[in-house]
């Protein structure tokens, strides 16, 4: 008997595409986890990529989705392809809301699938994989993958999965257990990367408040602060004071003469409680200038990587909207690209930066329903659109999509991604964000302040 046989979409169609992300096959280590569900599947199945166009002459397409760009570049590629004999089977880390494509899909993975990818090709019921044919209009409940076993192929060795810190626009953590290795308690980072030898995707990473200077003026460090103040960092459960923040970096001193440590870190800008004073980064400046010294004693190089912040769905802020203030363009304008340069210490805002219109976008994709997939084809696959400028692109938006995909919902509204059950309780934290800061934007705008949330 011949063996089935396994495709895997390789989007020849890309409408949308990360400019930080490098093209990379299946067979990598950015497709770790397709990569060990490949090794379950490689006696029984024949594996291979395959195109749109040739979906037919497999048995299973495999389609894993990253992020939203994703989502975008598979209704691209499987348009016209409604009807097919294949069966196309979605999943992966950045696969929430499958309504808008779901008609051109036969099987959806939420979470995890290590151990259980020959079943789900059988067709056998599990809690967290959607089977059209059973399902069709998406009516049942869902779960998030557990976690069955940490990955272990020949990119990389699992640590642990999830965070126990949960911090409140973090989806990741909120849709995944925390499990390690050995069950230990601590978390260091996610992945250890085999080929390279480094704990981290891309080099050293951890959590500021834990960064070992030692291990960063010999790798690329990774790390995130996400919020630009003391004060959202507090509200979004990532408290670092400022104090604290002053006192690790001045623990990098201790290497002085040892080189140069450059460390990336992740900032989100654009929570519905912030202005434009929050873009020019005054807080951070000041600080980095407190802890700078006269006298040149190490080389510590700080790049900020700054993204707009998007409501996830399954976190406390799944209700929020998209603040439409452009922080990229108040950030460029305002500050430039040094955000501070002294002896010591310089710090740089990394030039790709998303805007509320790739917020929008977003947002728009995990709160689309079926029938919104008609506004997907029309507005953000039209050639035309592509080519607008980000304020143009913005007035489309808001023109064209219902206000309930990008505006400020009350807490508790039903949402499209309800049919995964949340594995925690997020409406008490989320009324508890709310209400924090419509305190601080009522104080505000009665002293003149000004938001762009909606
Ligand atoms: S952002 Fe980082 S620290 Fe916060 S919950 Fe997510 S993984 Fe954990």
């Amino acid at each position: 008997m011949s063996k089935k046989r396994v495709g895997v979409l390789v989007f020849t169609k890309k409408i949308k595409e990360r400019s930080t992300r490098k093209l990379t096959f299946f067979d990598s280590f950015v497709y770790c986890g397709l990569n060990s569900l490949l090794l379950e599947l490689k006696d029984e199945y024949e594996i291979g990529y395959c195109d749109a166009a040739g979906i037919d002459n497999w048995d299973f397409v495999l389609v894993p989705i990253h992020s939203h760009h994703d989502v975008v570049n598979l209704m691209a590629n499987l348009r016209g392809k409604e009807k097919h004999k294949s069966k196309v089977v979605v999943g992966g880390a950045g696969l929430i809301n499958i309504r808008p494509f779901k008609h051109l899909i036969d099987v959806a993975v939420f979470g995890r699938a290590e151990g259980r990818i020959k079943s789900i090709l059988n067709y056998e019921p599990l809690p967290n994989v959607w089977y059209k044919e059973d399902d069709p209009d998406l009516k049942k409940r869902y779960e998030w993958g557990k976690v069955w076993f940490l990955l272990n192929n020949e990119f990389v060795q699992e640590e642990s999965v999830g965070c126990r810190k949960k911090c409140a626009f973090c989806f990741y953590s909120w849709s995944h257990e925390f499990v390690s290795k050995g069950n230990s308690l601590r978390y260091t980072s996610s992945v250890r990367d085999i080929k390279h030898g480094k704990s981290g995707m891309k080099g050293y990473e951890d959590f500021f408040a834990n960064l070992d200077w030692g291990k960063a003026y010999k790798v690329a460090t990774i790390t995130s602060l996400d919020g630009v103040t003391e004060q959202t960092r507090r509200m979004v459960f990532k408290p670092l004071s400022r104090e604290r923040l002053r006192n690790k970096i001045l623990e990098a001193y201790q290497y002085k003469q040892e080189g140069r440590m450059w460390v990336k870190i992740f900032l989100i800008l654009g929570y519905p409680w912030e202005t434009e004073e929050d873009a020019q980064l005054s807080e951070l400046r000041e600080d980095l200038k407190a802890i700078d010294k006269p006298n040149k004693e190490i080389r510590l190089i700080l790049t900020f990587l700054v993204s707009h912040f998007v409501p996830m769905p399954h976190t406390p802020l799944q209700w929020e909207g998209v603040n439409l203030l452009d922080f990229r363009k108040i950030l460029t304008e305002k500050v430039g690209r040094t955000v501070y340069m002294g002896k010591n210490i310089e710090a740089w805002v990394y030039p790709y930066i998303t805007t509320p219109v790739s917020a929008i976008e977003e947002l728009f994709l995990n709160r689309a329903f079926e029938n919104d997939a008609d506004l997907v084809y029309k507005i953000l696959m039209n050639p035309k659109y592509k080519t607008l400028k980000a304020w143009q692109k913005k007035d489309v938006l808001l023109k064209y999509l219902p206000s309930f995909a990008y505006s400020k919902l009350d807490i508790g509204t039903p949402l499209p991604t309800d049919y995964i059950e949340t594995i925690y309780n997020i409406e008490k934290p989320a009324r508890k964000i709310r209400m924090q800061y419509e305190n601080i934007i009522e104080k505000n705008e009665k002293k003149g302040g000004k938001y762009g949330a909606r």
